[in-house]
């Protein structure tokens, strides 16, 4: 683990601290691909300091795969790295059949959570997360069950996923009253989807509460992936996740607008993407993917140059309008 490589963040008013580039397992660690290329992105992610690896019970496919592809490498090359790495999982979204399959029930959460454990070959998350809100089960029962997890050793800190602000609130308020503080949100930010400036951020430094973003490279397209058309080994020619018809002559040109701003900071459109969304000190870290070692060095480089101007905020801004 090379802890020079990159600053680690305080996550809200937590203790926990989380590197400012965080590794996701969604896409990469499922599919029938090589264990070897896995465990490569790994290794490389030991060596850039990325100490924060975010899984779920779904990703894949099939259901289940990342956590088993991380219990594997795991136990072959880190195992005695676990007081030095923090792994997340979630739960909430179909994992099997029935009533007791989905949700964010007491009932499935517990068993989920269980099932995950099992694969990744470990006796506690570091973060459980709700993957998602689910309205039908009450707030109560959601909260409860978050800190039943961490009481009984299941989960060190308990997180929320995609949920609104003002359940967010909501599910603060419960967990501060229950004595389990909510650590974390995890909601998508990226200059192609700047949702969370409006009250989510606000809520979230109001309560503590860290915020860790998905997809901050909006799946590739903020990068020079798409910029000759759609490679073959690409997400977007994948169609699972990312379908080519999101590659406009739009999102294009505002891309080559940006290479321009990042090329007068010397940076790639992928590092300038991640240092803009790390400029907020309300951004606890960037949960990027990769699909090669390669890939994740060259985002990691983005915290090289991290700070921004009012002239380069402002030029990117005009470059989103255009
Ligand atoms: P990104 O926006 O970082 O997209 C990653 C993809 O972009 C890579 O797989 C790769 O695609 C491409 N890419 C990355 N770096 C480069 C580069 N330097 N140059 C060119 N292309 C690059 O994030 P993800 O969408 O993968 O999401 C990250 C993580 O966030 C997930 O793994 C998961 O942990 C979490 N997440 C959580 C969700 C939730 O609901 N809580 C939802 C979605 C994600 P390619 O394969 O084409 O090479």
């Amino acid at each position: 683990m090379n802890y020079e490589r990159q600053p680690y963040r305080r996550c809200g008013r937590s203790g926990l601290l989380l590197p400012a580039v965080s590794l996701g397992l969604w896409h990469n660690f499922g599919g029938g691909k090589p264990l070897d290329g896995q465990r490569a992105i790994i290794r490389k992610a030991l060596d850039l300091g990325i100490t924060h690896f975010d899984i779920a019970d779904r990703y894949g496919p099939p259901l289940g795969a990342a956590e088993s592809a991380f219990g594997q490498i795991f136990r072959a090359d880190l195992r005695g790295l676990r007081d030095e790495i923090v792994v997340t999982t979630k739960g909430s979204n179909p994992m099997w059949d029935g009533p007791y399959g989905k949700g964010n029930s007491r009932k499935h959460l517990l068993a989920t959570l269980d099932r995950s454990l099992e694969r990744l070959g470990l006796g506690f998350v570091d973060i459980f997360y709700l993957h998602r809100d689910d309205p039908e089960t009450p707030l109560e029962e959601q909260a409860a069950t978050l800190d039943h997890m961490v009481r009984t050793g299941r989960a060190l800190y308990a997180g929320v996923s995609n949920f609104s602000p003002e359940r967010t609130a909501g599910i603060a308020a419960l967990m501060r009253s229950l004595g389990t503080p909510l650590l974390v949100h995890q909601p998508p930010y990226s200059l192609l989807n700047r949702g969370i400036e409006r009250s989510l951020l606000g809520v979230l430094e109001e309560e503590g509460v860290g915020c860790v973003v998905y997809s901050p490279l909006a799946q590739g397209l903020l990068t020079d992936r798409y910029l000759d058309g759609i490679p073959e080994d690409s997400r977007a020619a994948e169609g699972r996740f990312l379908t080519a018809d999101k590659v406009t002559p739009e999102v294009l040109a505002f891309v080559r607008a940006l290479g321009e701003l990042a090329a007068a900071r010397g940076q790639s459109v992928a590092q300038l993407a991640l240092a803009w969304a790390l400029r907020d000190p309300r951004v606890t870290s960037v949960l990027v993917g990769a699909s090669s070692p390669e890939q994740l060095e060259a985002n990691v480089a983005a915290v090289d140059r991290l700070g921004f101007t009012g002239d380069e905020l402002a030029a990117v801004d005009r470059a989103a309008k255009e």
